[in-house]
């Protein structure tokens, strides 16, 4: 029987032009395997599109922290060509030296396809016990400015500066978005979350554009939480909240927090939308190097983000059928991998899904 609960719907992406394969042709998409543990997950997702018969076909681009030899280079024009010709991707994670060395590839891959939103679905799974049984939010977090602009600079020895931006187009653009997914999906509350009380400018600006937004939507409750109380709010009750859309540092550590109240980064998908229909989808988590290699991570969290890739495109079917195989695969508790308490490897785990399609 199918597990598929009314909490994990079909509200993993919003809809946007349907890919036909009706000529009977395969799709290309792009995909970045990433480091440490994102060519083994990678994998995962490759093995069961293709038991699923996803008329996917991949071109794989190498992007990150290793100097391609062949390209000599990061991230290549050719990668991000790849993205905008095909309009949709995944991609693994790609790790940032902390303090130092290269700018984050994560950030130039969101500057430069314009990924404007990243939304982040969190539900309960079913079989999998955690505190709570409700969690069943939408974290949509801005995904190209505020705190992550990169400038930074030292003003004199001992001080430095970081530059915290938020324009009127880039708020405007992800809380229309974020109303826009909450109305597509039938969902009824729409949560700003802000510190506009200390950073009134920056915040302040953020808060107004989606009030604004608000105004058009009345059909979608809308209320504004400042973050403090957010946090306390979803550690307490996680079943209050909905839809929920921030600016960028807030939505990357809320999203995290929101992780941990369903069982861990593991499990979470994500994706990020961005100009002219663009698509990337890509796990919250991070490139696990403490477990990198060892066949040990769990791949949960790309196959839901290739689930929510497969919806973007209205492959519904396909879509359903892999959703269902991963939550009945965990659900049942034999293969689960060791992040859920279970002693199954990446491939064991990987397998039972494809048993399951
Ligand atoms: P992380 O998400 O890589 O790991 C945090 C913890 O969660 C680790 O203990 C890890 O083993 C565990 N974990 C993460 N994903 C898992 C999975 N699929 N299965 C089982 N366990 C999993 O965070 P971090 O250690 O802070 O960051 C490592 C690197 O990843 C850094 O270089 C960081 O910049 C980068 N990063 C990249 C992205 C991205 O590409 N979108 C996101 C976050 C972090």
């Amino acid at each position: 029987g199918s597990v598929l609960p009314r909490i994990i719907g079909r509200d993993l992406a919003p809809a946007v032009a349907p890919f036909s394969t009706e000529s009977g042709e395969t799709i290309r998409a792009t995909l970045f395997p990433g480091d440490g543990i994102g060519p083994e997950i990678a994998e995962s997702v490759k093995q069961v599109f293709n038991v699923a018969g996803v008329p996917i076909e991949w071109e794989e681009h190498y992007v990150g922290t290793e100097v391609d030899p062949r390209t000599e280079s990061f991230l290549t024009w050719e990668s991000l060509e790849s993205v905008r010709r095909n309009k949709v991707g995944l991609k693994g994670p790609m790790a940032t030296p902390i303090g130092k060395g290269h700018r984050s590839l994560n950030l130039t891959l969101r500057k430069e396809l314009g990924l404007y939103a990243n939304v982040r679905p969190c539900n309960s799974l079913p079989g999998y016990k955690t505190r709570y049984d409700d969690v069943n939010l939408v974290t949509i977090r801005e995904n190209t400015e505020g705190e992550y602009s990169g400038l930074e600079h030292q003003v004199v020895r001992g001080v430095v500066e970081s530059l915290k931006i938020i324009t009127r187009q880039a708020s405007l653009r992800v809380a229309e978005y974020a109303f826009h997914y909450a109305k597509a999906n039938g969902r009824e509350r729409v949560s700003a979350i802000h510190k506009a009380n200390i950073m009134r400018k920056t915040d302040g600006l953020f808060l107004k554009c989606c009030r604004e937004v608000s105004e058009k939507y009345p059909e979608i409750q809308y209320e504004e939480v400042i973050i403090d109380n957010c946090c306390m709010t979803l550690v307490k009750n996680p079943g209050l909240f909905d839809v929920l859309v921030m600016p960028n540092l807030y939505g990357d550590i809320i999203s995290d927090l929101c992780a941990g109240l369903i069982g861990g980064l593991g499990l979470t998908p994500s994706c990020n939308i961005g100009e002219g229909g663009i698509c990337l989808a890509e796990a919250v988590h991070g490139s696990a190097p403490d477990i990198a290699g060892k066949n040990l991570a769990n791949p949960t969290a790309l196959m839901l983000s290739a689930v929510m890739l497969l919806r973007h495109m209205q492959f519904n079917d396909k879509a359903d059928r892999i959703h269902n195989a991963i939550l009945q695969t965990i659900a049942e508790g034999k293969y689960r991998t060791a992040d859920l308490g279970g002693k199954a490897s990446t491939s064991e785990f990987t397998n039972a899904v494809c048993d399951h399609i």
